[in-house]
Protein backbone atom coordinates (compact mmCIF):
# COMPACT_ATOMS: atom_id res chain seq x y z
CA UNK A 1 0.00 0.00 0.00
CA UNK A 2 1.84 3.39 -0.99
CA UNK A 3 0.92 6.77 0.84
CA UNK A 4 1.03 9.52 -0.43
CA UNK A 5 -0.37 13.40 0.97
CA UNK A 6 -2.12 16.11 -0.98
CA UNK A 7 -2.07 19.81 0.51
CA UNK A 8 -4.99 21.86 -1.03
CA UNK A 9 -5.18 24.93 -0.17
CA UNK A 10 -8.41 26.20 -1.54
CA UNK A 11 -9.48 29.83 -1.40
CA UNK A 12 -11.55 29.01 1.50
CA UNK A 13 -10.02 26.35 3.13
CA UNK A 14 -6.99 24.17 3.28
CA UNK A 15 -6.72 20.49 3.93
CA UNK A 16 -4.01 18.02 4.35
CA UNK A 17 -5.11 14.49 3.49
CA UNK A 18 -3.51 11.05 2.92
CA UNK A 19 -4.00 8.92 -0.02
CA UNK A 20 -3.71 5.18 0.05
CA UNK A 21 -3.27 2.89 -3.22
CA UNK A 22 -3.10 -0.42 -3.50
CA UNK A 23 -2.51 -0.76 -7.20
CA UNK A 24 -6.28 -0.52 -8.16
CA UNK A 25 -8.24 1.62 -5.90
CA UNK A 26 -7.33 4.79 -3.82
CA UNK A 27 -8.76 5.58 -0.80
CA UNK A 28 -8.69 9.24 0.81
CA UNK A 29 -8.54 10.71 4.80
CA UNK A 30 -8.65 14.12 5.85
CA UNK A 31 -5.78 14.36 8.26
CA UNK A 32 -6.36 18.24 8.82
CA UNK A 33 -8.21 21.44 7.72
CA UNK A 34 -8.03 24.77 8.23
CA UNK A 35 -10.13 27.96 6.98
CA UNK A 36 -8.38 30.46 4.22
CA UNK A 37 -10.20 33.77 3.71
CA UNK A 38 -8.81 37.24 2.31
CA UNK A 39 -7.53 40.02 5.00
CA UNK A 40 -8.65 43.34 4.08
CA UNK A 41 -5.46 45.61 5.55
CA UNK A 42 -7.04 48.78 4.83
CA UNK A 43 -4.20 49.19 2.22
CA UNK A 44 -4.73 46.40 0.68
CA UNK A 45 -6.05 42.86 0.42
CA UNK A 46 -3.73 40.02 1.10
CA UNK A 47 -3.53 36.86 1.97
CA UNK A 48 -1.96 35.74 5.42
CA UNK A 49 0.89 33.66 4.08
CA UNK A 50 2.86 33.12 7.18
CA UNK A 51 -0.43 31.88 9.02
CA UNK A 52 -1.06 29.50 6.36
CA UNK A 53 2.71 28.20 6.16
CA UNK A 54 2.40 27.90 9.87
CA UNK A 55 -1.09 25.61 9.28
CA UNK A 56 0.46 23.05 6.29
CA UNK A 57 3.65 22.68 8.71
CA UNK A 58 1.28 21.99 11.95
CA UNK A 59 -1.01 19.44 9.07
CA UNK A 60 2.36 17.73 8.36
CA UNK A 61 3.46 17.34 12.12
CA UNK A 62 -0.22 15.56 12.86
CA UNK A 63 -0.20 13.68 9.36
CA UNK A 64 3.75 12.27 11.24
CA UNK A 65 1.94 11.51 14.77
CA UNK A 66 -0.94 9.85 12.58
CA UNK A 67 1.42 7.95 9.54
CA UNK A 68 4.36 7.98 11.15
CA UNK A 69 7.37 7.91 8.49
CA UNK A 70 5.04 6.34 6.13
CA UNK A 71 4.10 9.01 3.95
CA UNK A 72 6.23 8.45 0.84
CA UNK A 73 5.49 11.38 -0.95
CA UNK A 74 3.73 14.78 -0.37
CA UNK A 75 1.75 17.44 -3.50
CA UNK A 76 0.71 20.66 -2.95
CA UNK A 77 -1.97 22.72 -5.10
CA UNK A 78 -3.14 26.21 -4.67
CA UNK A 79 -5.77 28.79 -5.89
CA UNK A 80 -4.21 30.51 -9.10
CA UNK A 81 -3.02 33.94 -9.74
CA UNK A 82 -1.47 35.30 -7.15
CA UNK A 83 1.95 35.00 -6.07
CA UNK A 84 4.89 36.06 -3.35
CA UNK A 85 8.49 37.76 -4.02
CA UNK A 86 11.57 36.50 -2.67
CA UNK A 87 14.82 38.37 -2.15
CA UNK A 88 18.56 37.72 -2.70
CA UNK A 89 18.47 35.52 1.14
CA UNK A 90 15.16 33.88 0.21
CA UNK A 91 13.11 36.17 2.10
CA UNK A 92 9.38 36.87 1.79
CA UNK A 93 9.72 40.37 0.28
CA UNK A 94 6.01 41.53 1.34
CA UNK A 95 2.66 39.27 1.96
CA UNK A 96 1.20 38.10 -1.25
CA UNK A 97 -1.50 40.67 -3.03
CA UNK A 98 -4.92 38.82 -2.96
CA UNK A 99 -6.61 38.96 -6.53
CA UNK A 100 -9.75 40.33 -4.59
CA UNK A 101 -8.24 43.18 -4.11
CA UNK A 102 -10.10 46.02 -6.11
CA UNK A 103 -7.74 47.93 -6.85
CA UNK A 104 -6.73 45.25 -9.25
CA UNK A 105 -8.95 46.68 -11.82
CA UNK A 106 -7.16 50.05 -12.59
CA UNK A 107 -4.16 47.37 -13.10
CA UNK A 108 -6.31 45.76 -15.74
CA UNK A 109 -6.86 49.28 -17.12
CA UNK A 110 -3.13 49.93 -17.34
CA UNK A 111 -2.62 46.62 -19.37
CA UNK A 112 -5.24 47.74 -21.60
CA UNK A 113 -3.57 51.15 -22.32
CA UNK A 114 -0.30 49.27 -22.78
CA UNK A 115 -1.31 46.11 -24.75
CA UNK A 116 -3.85 45.42 -27.15
CA UNK A 117 -6.23 42.60 -26.19
CA UNK A 118 -5.93 40.87 -29.27
CA UNK A 119 -2.40 40.52 -29.04
CA UNK A 120 -2.00 39.41 -25.44
CA UNK A 121 -4.59 36.86 -25.61
CA UNK A 122 -2.89 35.49 -29.39
CA UNK A 123 0.79 34.91 -27.00
CA UNK A 124 -1.53 33.27 -23.77
CA UNK A 125 -4.53 32.18 -24.96
CA UNK A 126 -6.12 33.65 -21.47
CA UNK A 127 -9.12 34.65 -20.05
CA UNK A 128 -9.16 38.61 -19.38
CA UNK A 129 -10.20 39.22 -15.79
CA UNK A 130 -9.31 41.65 -13.25
CA UNK A 131 -7.68 39.71 -11.08
CA UNK A 132 -5.16 38.11 -13.00
CA UNK A 133 -1.61 37.84 -12.20
CA UNK A 134 -0.82 40.31 -15.07
CA UNK A 135 -2.80 42.74 -13.52
CA UNK A 136 -1.32 42.81 -10.21
CA UNK A 137 2.04 43.13 -11.99
CA UNK A 138 1.15 45.92 -13.66
CA UNK A 139 0.08 47.39 -10.41
CA UNK A 140 2.89 46.71 -8.74
CA UNK A 141 5.12 48.41 -11.51
CA UNK A 142 3.64 51.67 -11.60
CA UNK A 143 2.96 51.82 -7.71
CA UNK A 144 5.67 49.50 -6.23
CA UNK A 145 8.35 49.01 -8.42
CA UNK A 146 11.31 48.89 -5.58
CA UNK A 147 9.45 45.76 -4.30
CA UNK A 148 10.32 44.27 -7.70
CA UNK A 149 13.64 45.91 -7.58
CA UNK A 150 14.93 43.80 -4.43
CA UNK A 151 13.22 40.71 -5.54
CA UNK A 152 15.29 37.40 -6.99
CA UNK A 153 12.39 35.28 -7.81
CA UNK A 154 8.71 35.84 -8.42
CA UNK A 155 7.17 32.34 -7.21
CA UNK A 156 3.60 31.72 -7.72
CA UNK A 157 1.67 30.58 -4.46
CA UNK A 158 2.42 26.95 -4.94
CA UNK A 159 5.99 27.60 -5.83
CA UNK A 160 6.20 29.40 -2.93
CA UNK A 161 5.10 27.03 -0.72
CA UNK A 162 7.76 24.70 -2.44
CA UNK A 163 10.27 26.94 -2.01
CA UNK A 164 10.17 27.76 2.02
CA UNK A 165 9.27 23.54 2.31
CA UNK A 166 12.20 22.82 0.43
CA UNK A 167 14.32 25.36 -0.84
CA UNK A 168 13.59 24.95 -4.34
CA UNK A 169 12.66 27.89 -6.34
CA UNK A 170 10.65 26.87 -10.27
CA UNK A 171 7.86 27.57 -12.24
CA UNK A 172 5.37 24.86 -12.27
CA UNK A 173 3.29 25.24 -15.77
CA UNK A 174 -0.36 24.79 -14.41
CA UNK A 175 -0.07 27.07 -12.24
CA UNK A 176 2.23 29.40 -14.49
CA UNK A 177 -0.40 29.64 -16.94
CA UNK A 178 -3.11 31.40 -14.72
CA UNK A 179 -0.52 34.35 -15.13
CA UNK A 180 -1.45 35.61 -18.70
CA UNK A 181 2.18 35.88 -19.31
CA UNK A 182 3.02 32.21 -20.62
CA UNK A 183 3.21 31.47 -24.36
CA UNK A 184 0.45 29.10 -24.96
CA UNK A 185 1.88 27.11 -27.25
CA UNK A 186 6.05 27.11 -26.40
CA UNK A 187 4.73 26.48 -22.29
CA UNK A 188 7.41 29.42 -21.51
CA UNK A 189 7.32 32.67 -20.06
CA UNK A 190 6.47 35.31 -23.05
CA UNK A 191 9.45 37.31 -23.17
CA UNK A 192 8.20 39.84 -25.10
CA UNK A 193 4.69 40.19 -22.60
CA UNK A 194 7.21 40.61 -20.02
CA UNK A 195 9.19 43.10 -21.93
CA UNK A 196 6.47 45.33 -22.60
CA UNK A 197 5.23 45.07 -19.01
CA UNK A 198 8.99 46.31 -17.89
CA UNK A 199 9.15 43.02 -15.76
CA UNK A 200 12.72 41.89 -15.32
CA UNK A 201 13.06 38.61 -16.78
CA UNK A 202 15.08 37.25 -14.52
CA UNK A 203 12.25 37.57 -11.45
CA UNK A 204 11.07 34.18 -13.45
CA UNK A 205 12.35 30.70 -13.17
CA UNK A 206 11.90 28.36 -15.83
CA UNK A 207 9.14 26.29 -16.13
CA UNK A 208 8.65 22.50 -15.03
CA UNK A 209 5.97 20.08 -16.10
CA UNK A 210 4.07 18.23 -13.28
CA UNK A 211 5.63 15.15 -11.66
CA UNK A 212 9.25 16.75 -10.69
CA UNK A 213 10.58 15.54 -8.07
CA UNK A 214 11.87 18.39 -5.45
CA UNK A 215 13.69 16.44 -2.92
CA UNK A 216 13.02 16.06 0.41
CA UNK A 217 11.84 18.87 3.41
CA UNK A 218 14.51 21.66 4.35
CA UNK A 219 16.20 20.47 7.45
CA UNK A 220 14.02 23.10 9.73
CA UNK A 221 10.56 21.74 8.16
CA UNK A 222 11.81 18.22 8.88
CA UNK A 223 13.03 18.98 12.17
CA UNK A 224 9.52 20.60 12.97
CA UNK A 225 7.04 18.22 11.16
CA UNK A 226 9.74 14.97 12.00
CA UNK A 227 9.07 13.98 8.29
CA UNK A 228 12.30 12.61 7.54
CA UNK A 229 12.27 10.59 4.41
CA UNK A 230 8.71 12.30 2.83
CA UNK A 231 10.11 13.59 -0.40
CA UNK A 232 8.02 16.95 -1.96
CA UNK A 233 6.52 16.31 -5.84
CA UNK A 234 5.32 19.47 -7.98
CA UNK A 235 2.25 18.01 -8.94
CA UNK A 236 -0.51 19.82 -11.38
CA UNK A 237 0.04 22.93 -8.58
CA UNK A 238 -2.74 24.56 -9.73
CA UNK A 239 -5.93 23.53 -7.87
CA UNK A 240 -7.94 23.43 -11.48
CA UNK A 241 -5.70 21.45 -12.98
CA UNK A 242 -5.86 18.57 -10.48
CA UNK A 243 -9.38 18.91 -10.09
CA UNK A 244 -9.73 18.04 -13.99
CA UNK A 245 -7.15 14.85 -13.25
CA UNK A 246 -9.23 13.95 -10.42
CA UNK A 247 -12.40 14.23 -12.17
CA UNK A 248 -13.49 10.55 -13.97
CA UNK A 249 -14.57 12.47 -17.14
CA UNK A 250 -16.94 10.32 -19.11
CA UNK A 251 -16.47 11.23 -22.54
CA UNK A 252 -14.31 14.06 -24.66
CA UNK A 253 -17.61 15.70 -24.74
CA UNK A 254 -17.96 15.99 -21.01
CA UNK A 255 -18.41 19.64 -19.16
CA UNK A 256 -16.18 19.70 -16.05
CA UNK A 257 -17.46 22.36 -13.28
CA UNK A 258 -14.85 22.63 -10.63
CA UNK A 259 -17.56 23.84 -8.14
CA UNK A 260 -15.67 26.11 -4.87
CA UNK A 261 -14.95 29.42 -3.90
CA UNK A 262 -14.90 29.81 -7.76
CA UNK A 263 -16.39 27.58 -10.63
CA UNK A 264 -14.22 26.79 -13.40
CA UNK A 265 -17.04 25.38 -16.30
CA UNK A 266 -15.11 23.53 -19.13
CA UNK A 267 -14.18 21.33 -21.28
CA UNK A 268 -10.59 19.00 -21.41
CA UNK A 269 -8.65 19.41 -25.17
CA UNK A 270 -5.68 18.35 -26.71
CA UNK A 271 -4.43 22.20 -28.07
CA UNK A 272 -4.89 25.16 -26.97
CA UNK A 273 -7.93 27.04 -29.38
CA UNK A 274 -6.98 30.28 -29.71
CA UNK A 275 -9.14 32.10 -31.86
CA UNK A 276 -11.78 35.10 -32.55
CA UNK A 277 -14.36 32.70 -31.58
CA UNK A 278 -12.20 32.17 -27.98
CA UNK A 279 -11.52 35.66 -27.78
CA UNK A 280 -15.00 36.63 -28.32
CA UNK A 281 -16.33 34.57 -25.56
CA UNK A 282 -13.67 35.15 -23.53
CA UNK A 283 -12.44 31.19 -23.05
CA UNK A 284 -9.34 30.35 -21.29
CA UNK A 285 -6.80 28.39 -22.46
CA UNK A 286 -5.40 26.85 -19.33
CA UNK A 287 -2.28 24.12 -19.14
CA UNK A 288 -3.39 20.77 -17.98
CA UNK A 289 -1.36 17.94 -16.73
CA UNK A 290 -0.59 15.05 -19.54
CA UNK A 291 -0.03 17.61 -22.52
CA UNK A 292 -3.86 19.19 -21.69
CA UNK A 293 -5.48 22.15 -22.23
CA UNK A 294 -8.79 23.45 -19.98
CA UNK A 295 -10.27 25.38 -22.49
CA UNK A 296 -12.79 27.28 -19.69
CA UNK A 297 -14.32 30.27 -18.24
CA UNK A 298 -13.51 31.23 -14.65
CA UNK A 299 -16.76 32.27 -13.24
CA UNK A 300 -18.06 34.07 -10.35
CA UNK A 301 -18.82 30.24 -7.82
CA UNK A 302 -19.65 29.88 -4.89
CA UNK A 303 -17.73 32.82 -3.08
CA UNK A 304 -21.47 34.15 -3.33
CA UNK A 305 -22.23 31.99 -1.04
CA UNK A 306 -19.38 32.37 1.15
CA UNK A 307 -19.50 35.66 1.35
CA UNK A 308 -23.22 35.60 2.33
CA UNK A 309 -22.79 32.86 5.08
CA UNK A 310 -20.14 34.97 6.46
CA UNK A 311 -22.05 38.23 6.41
CA UNK A 312 -24.66 35.85 8.35
CA UNK A 313 -21.58 34.83 10.83
CA UNK A 314 -20.62 37.84 11.74
CA UNK A 315 -24.61 39.36 12.48
CA UNK A 316 -24.31 36.08 15.22
CA UNK A 317 -26.54 33.58 13.58
CA UNK A 318 -24.93 29.66 13.32
CA UNK A 319 -25.37 28.97 9.39
CA UNK A 320 -23.82 25.95 7.53
CA UNK A 321 -23.71 25.64 3.94
CA UNK A 322 -26.36 22.22 4.24
CA UNK A 323 -28.84 24.34 6.23
CA UNK A 324 -28.25 27.43 3.53
CA UNK A 325 -29.13 24.66 0.88
CA UNK A 326 -32.37 23.27 2.58
CA UNK A 327 -33.87 26.86 2.88
CA UNK A 328 -33.39 27.96 -0.32
CA UNK A 329 -35.69 25.15 -1.63
CA UNK A 330 -37.96 26.16 0.56
CA UNK A 331 -38.02 29.68 -1.18
CA UNK A 332 -39.96 30.71 -4.27
CA UNK A 333 -38.54 29.69 -7.15
CA UNK A 334 -37.38 31.63 -10.16
CA UNK A 335 -38.25 35.15 -8.00
CA UNK A 336 -35.23 36.90 -9.49
CA UNK A 337 -31.31 36.42 -11.03
CA UNK A 338 -28.76 38.56 -10.53
CA UNK A 339 -25.34 37.83 -13.35
CA UNK A 340 -22.89 36.44 -11.18
CA UNK A 341 -20.25 37.41 -13.29
CA UNK A 342 -20.88 41.05 -12.64
CA UNK A 343 -16.98 42.55 -11.32
CA UNK A 344 -19.09 44.00 -8.46
CA UNK A 345 -19.26 41.13 -6.69
CA UNK A 346 -15.72 40.60 -6.85
CA UNK A 347 -14.55 42.05 -3.60
CA UNK A 348 -15.35 40.87 0.07
CA UNK A 349 -18.16 42.24 2.11
CA UNK A 350 -21.90 43.58 2.31
CA UNK A 351 -22.46 40.88 -0.25
CA UNK A 352 -26.18 40.68 0.24
CA UNK A 353 -26.92 44.65 -0.17
CA UNK A 354 -24.39 43.93 -3.18
CA UNK A 355 -26.81 41.24 -4.38
CA UNK A 356 -29.83 43.64 -3.46
CA UNK A 357 -29.04 46.54 -5.12
CA UNK A 358 -27.85 44.72 -7.93
CA UNK A 359 -31.77 43.51 -8.65
CA UNK A 360 -33.01 47.30 -8.47
CA UNK A 361 -30.48 48.48 -10.50
CA UNK A 362 -31.20 45.94 -12.97
CA UNK A 363 -35.49 46.20 -12.39
CA UNK A 364 -35.86 43.23 -11.13
CA UNK A 365 -37.05 42.22 -7.47
CA UNK A 366 -35.16 42.28 -4.41
CA UNK A 367 -34.29 39.06 -2.59
CA UNK A 368 -35.34 40.00 0.95
CA UNK A 369 -34.92 36.59 3.07
CA UNK A 370 -32.13 34.81 3.66
CA UNK A 371 -33.73 31.87 1.85
CA UNK A 372 -35.14 34.18 -1.20
CA UNK A 373 -31.04 35.76 -1.35
CA UNK A 374 -29.27 31.93 -1.22
CA UNK A 375 -32.05 30.78 -3.70
CA UNK A 376 -31.41 33.71 -5.74
CA UNK A 377 -27.52 32.98 -5.96
CA UNK A 378 -28.30 29.16 -6.50
CA UNK A 379 -30.55 29.43 -9.76
CA UNK A 380 -28.39 32.69 -11.37
CA UNK A 381 -25.35 30.04 -10.66
CA UNK A 382 -26.90 27.45 -12.52
CA UNK A 383 -28.49 29.49 -15.46
CA UNK A 384 -24.54 30.93 -16.08
CA UNK A 385 -23.60 27.12 -16.00
CA UNK A 386 -26.07 27.00 -18.97
CA UNK A 387 -24.69 30.08 -20.57
CA UNK A 388 -21.02 28.80 -20.42
CA UNK A 389 -22.11 25.19 -21.53
CA UNK A 390 -23.41 26.86 -24.90
CA UNK A 391 -20.13 29.40 -25.36
CA UNK A 392 -17.88 25.85 -24.77
CA UNK A 393 -19.68 23.84 -27.14
CA UNK A 394 -19.69 27.20 -29.69
CA UNK A 395 -15.90 27.45 -29.41
CA UNK A 396 -15.23 23.50 -29.43
CA UNK A 397 -17.91 22.76 -32.13
CA UNK A 398 -19.23 19.62 -30.15
CA UNK A 399 -22.57 19.04 -28.46
CA UNK A 400 -21.87 18.72 -24.42
CA UNK A 401 -23.47 14.58 -23.24
CA UNK A 402 -22.59 14.93 -19.43
CA UNK A 403 -21.77 17.25 -17.31
CA UNK A 404 -19.59 16.83 -13.84
CA UNK A 405 -19.48 18.85 -10.72
CA UNK A 406 -16.52 18.15 -8.58
CA UNK A 407 -15.64 20.22 -5.85
CA UNK A 408 -16.94 21.42 -2.39
CA UNK A 409 -20.12 22.11 -4.35
CA UNK A 410 -20.89 18.59 -5.78
CA UNK A 411 -22.60 18.59 -2.17
CA UNK A 412 -24.58 21.29 -3.13
CA UNK A 413 -28.05 19.12 -4.29
CA UNK A 414 -30.14 22.38 -5.23
CA UNK A 415 -27.32 23.45 -7.55
CA UNK A 416 -26.18 20.03 -8.82
CA UNK A 417 -30.02 19.29 -9.91
CA UNK A 418 -30.78 22.57 -11.21
CA UNK A 419 -27.54 22.69 -13.38
CA UNK A 420 -29.30 19.10 -14.81
CA UNK A 421 -32.61 21.08 -15.07
CA UNK A 422 -31.53 24.28 -17.15
CA UNK A 423 -29.37 22.47 -19.36
CA UNK A 424 -31.01 19.55 -20.19
CA UNK A 425 -27.91 17.87 -19.27
CA UNK A 426 -27.27 14.70 -16.91
CA UNK A 427 -25.07 15.65 -14.41
CA UNK A 428 -22.62 13.63 -12.13
CA UNK A 429 -21.32 14.86 -8.74
CA UNK A 430 -18.21 14.47 -7.22
CA UNK A 431 -15.78 13.50 -5.95
CA UNK A 432 -16.09 16.59 -3.90
CA UNK A 433 -12.53 16.23 -3.16
CA UNK A 434 -11.42 15.92 -6.86
CA UNK A 435 -8.44 18.33 -6.66
CA UNK A 436 -6.68 16.55 -3.29
CA UNK A 437 -7.35 13.05 -5.63
CA UNK A 438 -5.72 14.27 -8.57
CA UNK A 439 -2.97 15.99 -6.85
CA UNK A 440 -2.26 12.49 -5.09
CA UNK A 441 -2.36 11.16 -8.84
CA UNK A 442 0.63 13.24 -9.89
CA UNK A 443 2.75 11.70 -7.21
CA UNK A 444 1.45 8.18 -8.21
CA UNK A 445 2.41 8.82 -11.35
CA UNK A 446 6.22 10.48 -10.52
CA UNK A 447 6.79 6.81 -8.33
CA UNK A 448 5.24 5.11 -11.54
CA UNK A 449 2.26 3.18 -9.68
CA UNK A 450 0.09 4.46 -12.63
CA UNK A 451 1.23 5.39 -16.27
CA UNK A 452 -1.18 7.48 -17.72
CA UNK A 453 -4.32 10.14 -17.46
CA UNK A 454 -6.90 6.98 -18.38
CA UNK A 455 -5.79 5.02 -15.79
CA UNK A 456 -5.83 7.55 -13.21
CA UNK A 457 -9.42 8.22 -14.16
CA UNK A 458 -10.20 4.68 -13.83
CA UNK A 459 -8.73 4.10 -10.54
CA UNK A 460 -10.48 6.64 -9.17
CA UNK A 461 -14.15 5.83 -10.84
CA UNK A 462 -13.08 2.41 -9.08
CA UNK A 463 -12.58 3.95 -6.01
CA UNK A 464 -15.88 6.55 -5.19
CA UNK A 465 -19.47 6.41 -5.91
CA UNK A 466 -20.97 9.50 -7.81
CA UNK A 467 -24.48 11.12 -7.40
CA UNK A 468 -26.66 11.02 -10.69
CA UNK A 469 -28.94 14.10 -11.05
CA UNK A 470 -31.21 13.62 -14.13
CA UNK A 471 -33.14 16.69 -15.74
CA UNK A 472 -36.44 17.60 -14.25
CA UNK A 473 -38.88 20.32 -15.23
CA UNK A 474 -36.83 21.30 -17.93
CA UNK A 475 -39.24 23.27 -20.04
CA UNK A 476 -40.30 25.51 -16.74
CA UNK A 477 -36.69 25.69 -16.30
CA UNK A 478 -36.25 26.61 -20.10
CA UNK A 479 -38.55 29.63 -20.13
CA UNK A 480 -37.08 30.84 -17.10
CA UNK A 481 -33.30 30.89 -18.89
CA UNK A 482 -34.95 32.81 -21.92
CA UNK A 483 -36.13 35.36 -19.05
CA UNK A 484 -32.92 35.69 -16.97
CA UNK A 485 -30.60 36.11 -20.05
CA UNK A 486 -33.37 38.68 -21.00
CA UNK A 487 -33.16 40.28 -17.51
CA UNK A 488 -29.79 40.34 -16.28
CA UNK A 489 -28.49 41.69 -20.26
CA UNK A 490 -25.47 43.26 -19.88
P1 LIG B 1 -12.17 26.03 -2.35
O1 LIG B 1 -11.28 24.91 -2.83
O2 LIG B 1 -12.26 27.17 -3.29
O3 LIG B 1 -11.83 26.46 -0.96
P2 LIG B 1 -14.20 23.96 -2.01
O4 LIG B 1 -14.04 23.04 -3.15
O5 LIG B 1 -13.76 23.53 -0.67
O6 LIG B 1 -13.64 25.42 -2.34
O7 LIG B 1 -15.74 24.31 -1.95
C1 LIG B 1 -16.23 25.21 -1.01
C2 LIG B 1 -17.73 25.37 -1.24
O8 LIG B 1 -18.36 24.10 -1.15
C3 LIG B 1 -18.40 26.23 -0.22
O9 LIG B 1 -18.44 27.57 -0.64
C4 LIG B 1 -19.81 25.64 -0.13
O10 LIG B 1 -20.71 26.40 -0.91
C5 LIG B 1 -19.69 24.25 -0.70
N1 LIG B 1 -19.93 23.23 0.32
C6 LIG B 1 -19.04 22.70 1.19
N2 LIG B 1 -19.62 21.78 1.99
C7 LIG B 1 -20.93 21.72 1.62
C8 LIG B 1 -22.07 20.95 2.05
N3 LIG B 1 -21.98 20.08 3.03
N4 LIG B 1 -23.24 21.15 1.41
C9 LIG B 1 -23.34 22.05 0.41
N5 LIG B 1 -22.31 22.80 -0.04
C10 LIG B 1 -21.12 22.63 0.55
Amino acid sequence: MLKVSAVDLGASSGRISVGSFDGGKISLAEVYRFPNFPINLGSGVVWDFPRLFHEVKLGLRKMQLDYSQSIHSIGIDTWGLDFGLIGENGELISVPLHHRDPLNEEGMELVDRKLDRSTVYRKTGVQFMPVNTINQLARLVKYQPYLLDVSKNLLMMPDLFHFFLTGQNSSEYTIATTTQLLDVNQKSWDEELLDWLGLRRSLFTGVALPGTNLGPLRSEVQRETNLLTTRVISVATHDTASAVVGTPLASKNSLFISCGSWSLVGIEIENPIVNETTLSLNLSNEGGAFDTIRLLKNSMGLWLLQEVKRQYEALGDTVDFPSLVSGAFTAPAFKTFIFPDDPVFLPPNNMIERIQNWCVTHSLPKPETRCEIVRCILESLAMRYREILEEVEAAVGCQIDVIHIVGGGSQNELLCQWTANVTGRQVAAGPSEATSLGNMALQLYANREVSNLKEIREVINNSFQRHIYEPANVSAWEEQYRISKAKTQR
